[in-house]
């Protein structure tokens, strides 16, 4: 008899992680494991406002998939996935399909622009390692052109950032640490920069601990950013964006030469194009992670509506969440392959840190509130300890934040 094919689309955190929990789980001849992504490399999106801002390069978020997973005992496709045939249990490539007996959608997240004017041509998104180098790029040649290009206007070195969600927030911490450099790179004067971060909600990290959120906002307006907030992003546009103060009806442009947009994620689209039944593009999940109406598809990460028990609203979208779901999951593809009941998968939160750059950041760590160095210490141990659990020692030291070597 065939081994049944178990094929994984998406190599983020939850693809990964269930790659390299099933090698450990299951013999070879227990299934065909084939883990299918559109790049070669796995990168860490934790890491991603750091390559935007430039205080790390993008190559230090990524690693060559063949180097993590063991390609003896998981077949790497590299490959764009088009969508999902349910009926026929294929999946449509760029450059073919795939057959799958067990499916595992680990296709993550989108930017959601919500529909806001301009804001998909005229603004940047944090998302991946070509548009974190984009936005890198982008901005290091704004600073280049205003010695140099006659054209050059003040608002050039303008940096707006939308949303002061955990993404932005992160953004923002990484940007006061660059400026410094970039202005003494490109003979800039300082206080012609300018960051301004608008954000809707009346404070920052709406959902945070408040304490810590006025913190993070204390120290990065100690460095220079200006908030805007209860102000609304309505559009943007080629010269910056133009913003709305709740109960106003006037609209405010602020002209900028860089606009990032850190205001929401969503599910990316091709399972709903697919005709999955999605809740807000989401994949609704069994206990155990499996697509109700098909219990041969499972999702993970943040294409996967995963709630609590009776809950009205999913897990939020974090890495911590998708790694535990892959763990999870990993396991319950081997009591499947044995006959063996499932185990309901249950979200152990470790707790959250933001950094705020590289010395500087906030967090709650199983309930104890850190701010400063022992919190940026802190965020390095939980960046290390996913290299640890993907790819053991040799991966920390490679890739690792602690400076090991
Ligand atoms: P993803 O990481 O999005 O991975 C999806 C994978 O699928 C990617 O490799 C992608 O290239 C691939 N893919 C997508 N479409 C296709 C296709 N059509 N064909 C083939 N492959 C495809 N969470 C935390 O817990 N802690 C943090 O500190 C943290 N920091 C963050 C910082 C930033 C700047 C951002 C943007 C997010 C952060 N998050 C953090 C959230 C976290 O990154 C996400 O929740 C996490 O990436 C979700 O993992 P995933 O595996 O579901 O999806
Ligand atoms: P988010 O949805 O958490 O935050 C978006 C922010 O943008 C909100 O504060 C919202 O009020 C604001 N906003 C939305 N529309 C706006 C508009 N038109 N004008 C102005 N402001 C507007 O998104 P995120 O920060 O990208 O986070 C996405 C997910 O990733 C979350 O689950 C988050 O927890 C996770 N994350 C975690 C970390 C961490 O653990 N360190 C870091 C980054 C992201």
């Amino acid at each position: 008899m065939s081994k049944p094919k178990i094929v994984i689309l998406g190599a983020g955190y939850g693809g990964m992680m269930t790659a390299v929990r099933l090698e450990k789980e299951l013999k070879a001849e227990d299934a065909d494991i084939t883990l299918v992504n559109k790049h070669n490399y796995h990168y860490q999106t934790t890491w991603l406002h750091e390559a935007a801002a430039g205080t790390i390069h993008h190559d230090r978020t990524r690693m060559l998939i063949k180097n993590v997973i063991n390609t003896k005992r998981v077949k790497f496709v590299q490959d764009t996935v088009g969508s999902i045939d349910r009926e026929n249990k294929k999946v449509a490539l760029k450059n073919g399909e795939i057959e799958y007996d067990y499916l595992i959608v680990a296709l993550g997240f989108e930017s959601n622009t919500f529909g806001i004017k301009g804001l998909a041509e005229n603004a940047f998104a944090i998302r991946s390692v070509n548009t974190a180098r984009k936005i890198r790029e982008h901005i290091e040649y704004k600073f280049a052109s205003y010695n140099n290009d006659p054209d050059a206007k003040d608002s050039d070195l303008t940096i707006v950032v939308g949303g002061a969600g955990l993404s932005g927030i992160e953004f923002l911490g990484e940007l006061v640490d660059r400026i410094p450099d970039l202005c003494k790179e490109y003979d800039i004067d300082p206080n012609k920069v300018k960051i301004v971060d608008v954000e809707g909600m009346p404070f920052v990290l709406p959902p945070f601990d408040r304490e810590l959120a006025k913190y993070a906002q204390n120290y990065l307006e100690s460095k220079g950013v200006t908030f805007k907030l209860s102000t609304f992003i309505k559009e943007a546009t080629p010269e910056g964006v133009k913003v709305q103060k709740k109960d106003s009806e006037e609209l405010e442009e602020i002209q900028a030469g860089t606009v990032v947009w850190t205001g929401g994620v969503k599910a990316n689209h091709i399972p709903a194009d697919s005709g999955f039944e999605t809740n807000r593009g989401k994949i609704q999940v069994t206990e155990d992670l499996r697509y109700p109406e098909d219990d041969h598809i499972f999702a993970v990460g943040d294409v996967a509506w995963s709630s609590p028990k009776d809950a009205e609203r999913p897990y939020p979208p974090t890495a911590q969440i998708a790694i535990q779901e892959a763990e999870n999951l990993a396991k319950n593809i081997k009591h499947i392959l044995h006959g063996e009941k499932t185990e309901a998968f249950v979200y152990k939160p470790k707790g959250t840190v933001a950094s705020l750059g590289e010395k500087q950041a906030i967090g709650v760590v199983f309930d104890h509130k850190l701010t400063g160095k022992p919190a940026a210490a802190m965020k390095k141990v939980i960046d290390d300890r996913y290299l640890l659990m993907l790819g053991g020692v040799p991966l920390v030291l490679k890739k690792g934040k602690l400076n090991l070597l």
